[in-house]
């Protein structure tokens, strides 16, 4: 493995709010380039063995992963965790739990929604709905983009799924000591998903990582779907003050809604230390590459790096 390996380490399926099945999700980040994938489904594990078995049988190497909603100073923060053993039972029952209110959270949405004069968000929302078990806001937009409520999915969060908006509800997800050491604990790395999203002030985001760090967290993603070319170099510069490992994932959801298709990303900076190195050992690879001793095949750099914008 090497830097410029096409590592994709966040994407979702349709066991958590994402579209595509597993299988679907491999055979995509396949025909994009992909060559390490990672299927992080939100507080999930329940495509894992599916996704990984589609990965090995197209040729491409995997890491277990999973994305978990974290409550961290009144605001949800998303912890990715890569490469542990899924089978770990305080894992398991720990997204158990953090999943455990999302039905009771969903009715109260639409409940919201049916006073401004949406009716029906609930069942409207579940059609879109494939794990039972993982109903999330994707699905309520989705719904009401649809129905033509709105005309895209930033419209409805703006206008109806976010702090101060009808179809919002406060939830409390996971501590984040807890989501980093049911990671670290089944022997993965935790890493703060694209931390350009929150709305902190420097001080608090200054406390995440801190405390991220002191719990046993160990990555920051610098390469993500949501963070613009400013953002990719700021979170570089932040992996770097914090010494943390550096991660490249598109948190790609669904051909349309989604902004940056599997493997996609720029490059991560030649000075940063990429998470899949350190993860080595936990990587599945298909049986030939591994048999013949290369790891992955080479490629030139993705043509968009930020590698000499931030080599001064
Ligand atoms: P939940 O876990 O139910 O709170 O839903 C969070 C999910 O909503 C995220 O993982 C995103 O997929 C999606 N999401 C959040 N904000 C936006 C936005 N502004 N536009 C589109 N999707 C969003
Ligand atoms: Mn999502
Ligand atoms: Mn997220
Ligand atoms: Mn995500």
């Amino acid at each position: 493995m090497h830097q410029l390996l096409n590592a994709d380490l966040h994407s979702h399926s349709n066991l958590s709010d994402g579209t595509l099945s597993p299988e679907a999700l491999a055979q995509r980040a396949h025909a994009c380039g992909v060559e390490l994938w990672a299927l992080t489904d939100h507080d999930e594990l329940a495509g894992q063995a599916r996704a990984q078995a589609a990965a090995l049988e197209l040729g491409l190497g995997y890491l277990s992963g999973t994305e978990i909603s974290v409550s961290f100073a009144g605001q949800t923060v998303h912890i990715v965790g890569l490469g542990f053993d899924a089978q770990d039972s305080a894992l398991q029952q720990g997204l158990a739990r953090t999943r455990a209110g999302r039905l009771e959270r969903a009715h109260a949405m639409a409940h919201g929604l049916a006073k401004v004069g949406i009716e029906g968000a609930f069942e409207g929302a579940q059609r879109y709905v494939r794990n039972p078990d993982l109903i999330a806001r994707t699905h309520f937009a989705r719904f009401l983009v649809d129905s033509g409520v709105c005309s895209d999915m930033g419209a409805v969060f703006r206008r109806y799924l976010t702090e101060g908006h009808p179809g919002y509800v406060p939830h409390q997800w996971a501590r984040l000591g807890d989501a980093v050491s049911w990671i670290t604990q089944a022997g993965g790395v935790a890493v703060i998903a694209h931390p350009a999203r929150y709305k902190f002030s420097p001080s608090a985001e200054y406390a995440l990582f801190t405390e991220f760090i002191a719990h046993g967290g160990q990555g920051v993603e610098v390469m993500t779907g949501s963070h613009s070319h400013g953002e990719q170099l700021r979170y570089a510069e932040t992996a770097l003050e914090f010494d943390l490992l550096a991660s490249r994932g598109s948190d790609f959801h669904d051909p349309v809604e989604s902004r940056s298709d599997l493997g996609s990303l720029p490059d991560l900076p030649g000075k940063l230390r990429p998470v899949w190195l350190a993860l080595a050992d936990k990587v599945a690879w298909p049986a030939a590459t591994a048999a013949a001793g290369t790891a992955s095949p080479s490629r030139s750099p993705a043509p968009t790096s930020v590698r000499a914008a931030t080599a001064a």
